[in-house]
C-alpha cells in the first residue's frame, strides 16, 4: 500500500509545530525595538546619570543600546540629557534633522523636558519647542532606573508602532509643526 500524502491533502497555511504566524510590522518592530543605538545629547548633571545607567551596575547594553554613535546618521535614539541653552537649540534640532528616520527622542530629566530650575530667558523650556519628543523622564537628575525605564517605554513605543505611521498625514502633520518637511 502506498502511505505517501499527496499534495492535495496537505492543507493551505502553516498549522503544524515550529510555525509562528506574525505580522511583518511586528517582526520589523521587535528588532529596531532590542537594537536601538543611542546619540547622547548631554549638557549638564543629567548626563552623569546617562554615563552611570551605561556603566556595569546598570548596563544599558542589556536591552540592546550598548553600541553608542557620536555621529546622528548612525543612530536612532536621541538622548538628551542636561540644560539646553536656547543658543543651544538650533544645533539640537540639527542634530535631530541629521538622524535618518525612523528616529526617536527621550527627554531626560527636568531641564530637557521643561526647562527644570531655570525657568530663566537664556534657557529652553523644553526641548519639544524645538524637536518632537517620545519619552520624558522625569527627575532631576533621574536616577539611572529612571533612565533605564525611559528607555523600555520607548521601547514599548518602537516595538508597537505601525511602519505606515511614519507615512501616515497626522505623523506629516506633527513634522509641519515643527517646520520639517
Ligand atoms: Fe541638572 Fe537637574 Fe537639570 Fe538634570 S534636571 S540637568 S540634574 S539641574
Amino acid at each position: 500500500e502506498n502511505s505517501k500524502v499527496t499534495l492535495a491533502e496537505i492543507p493551505e497555511g502553516y498549522s503544524g509545530e515550529g510555525f509562528m504566524a506574525t505580522k511583518f510590522d511586528q517582526v520589523i518592530g521587535l528588532a529596531r525595538a532590542n537594537s536601538l543605538w543611542p546619540l547622547p545629547f548631554a549638557t549638564s548633571c543629567c548626563g552623569i546619570e546617562f554615563m552611570a545607567t551605561m556603566g556595569a551596575n546598570y548596563d544599558l547594553a542589556r536591552f540592546g543600546s550598548e553600541r553608542m554613535g557620536f555621529t546622528p546618521r548612525q543612530c536612532d535614539m536621541l538622548l538628551v540629557a542636561g540644560t539646553i541653552a536656547k543658543k543651544m537649540a538650533p544645533i539640537l534640532r540639527q542634530v535631530y534633522l541629521q538622524m535618518a528616520e525612523p528616529r526617536w527622542v527621550i527627554a531626560i530629566g527636568a531641564c530637557a523636558s521643561s526647562g527644570g530650575i531655570f525657568d530663566s530667558y537664556p534657557v529652553l523650556q523644553g526641548i519639544d519647542q524645538v524637536i518632537p519628543v517620545d519619552v520624558y523622564v522625569p527627575g532631576c537628575p533621574p536616577r539611572p532606573e529612571g533612565i533605564l525605564d525611559g528607555v523600555l517605554k520607548l521601547q514599548e513605543i518602537v516595538k508597537n508602532e505601525s511602519l505606515r505611521r511614519r507615512h501616515s498625514d497626522k505623523y506629516k502633520e506633527l513634522m509641519a509643526g515643527y517646520g520639517i518637511q
